[in-house]
């Protein structure tokens, strides 16, 4: 797949309720070291722990997001301390209004810009886009395996094309041609075409027997996730299976 090589940054972050004089139902995600009472312009944010491209590794992310607990903020801390935060910025509910009585929408913040590229992520934005994420593979994956799924595959055509929106084609020059891109702005719009590629390309998901993550296997046997290009599921279940041996035979050494 022609890529555009989107550097994505990644801090360690914690969750600050309030920020910027105003709170925050269920928190933002802020860099360590930011204050939240005032903070600095972004360019002067502290240094990022380090930076990656998202693209090379996507596949490694949608494993990661099948594994999550999206209602666990902890969790979410985790993930965004791993790859960067999505880039979806925060939103807070709009107060009341006195005419008609109605609480408003949710509206984005004015801390972030379109694109998504401003300074923070609200834990809550968060929690909808890996959720909707996740739901989306699980929804390929039960379709795939012609198994009851919340979806049809219209309905997961539908669903995937409102969110590649984000993902445009572009060129570079080559020498005597160009070559073709495709661009996205933050980690968000990466995951969507990670998952547009899973869902167009013929390879079956599979589910990991030791983590339950959702993989694209690259052996037809292969029954475990890898991470980081690490069998580290196959180990993990083949060391339960050989403490579990040893149980079931009180008094032998389970190594010979
Ligand atoms: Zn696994």
């Amino acid at each position: 797949m022609p890529l555009e090589e989107l550097d994505w940054p990644v801090y360690q972050y914690e969750i600050v309720e309030a920020y910027h004089g105003r709170k925050w139902p269920g928190g933002l995600f802020l860099p360590k070291g930011v204050d939240p009472e005032s903070p600095p312009p972004e360019k002067r944010w502290p240094k990022p722990v380090r930076w990656y491209k998202p693209l090379h590794c996507a596949e490694e992310i949608l494993q990661d997001v099948s594994r999550l607990d999206p209602s666990d903020p902890q969790d979410l801390l985790a993930f965004v301390s791993r790859w960067g935060r999505l880039g979806v910025g925060a939103s807070y509910p709009r107060p009341k209004d006195p005419a008609t009585g109605w609480w408003g929408m949710y509206m984005l913040a004015d801390l972030t810009d379109p694109w998504g590229t401003g300074q923070t992520d609200g834990v809550t934005n968060t929690a909808e886009h890996l959720g909707d994420i996740k739901e989306l593979n699980e929804g390929l994956y039960t379709l795939q395996h012609r198994r009851a799924s919340r979806y049809s595959w219209p309905q997961l055509a539908w669903a995937l094309d409102g969110r590649l929106g984000g993902v445009k084609l572009s060129v570079r020059p080559a020498e005597n041609r160009l070559f073709p891109l495709y661009r996205i702005r933050r980690l968000l719009d990466g995951l969507y075409l990670q998952l547009w590629e899973r869902a167009t390309e013929a390879h079956q998901l599979r589910r990991c027997r030791e983590c339950q993550s959702l993989f694209v296997p690259d052996r037809r046997d292969q029954r475990y996730c890898k991470t980081n290009g690490q069998q580290l599921c196959a180990r993990r279940a083949s060391l339960k299976r050989f403490r579990r041996r040893g149980k079931r035979q009180p008094g032998m050494s389970p190594a010979k």
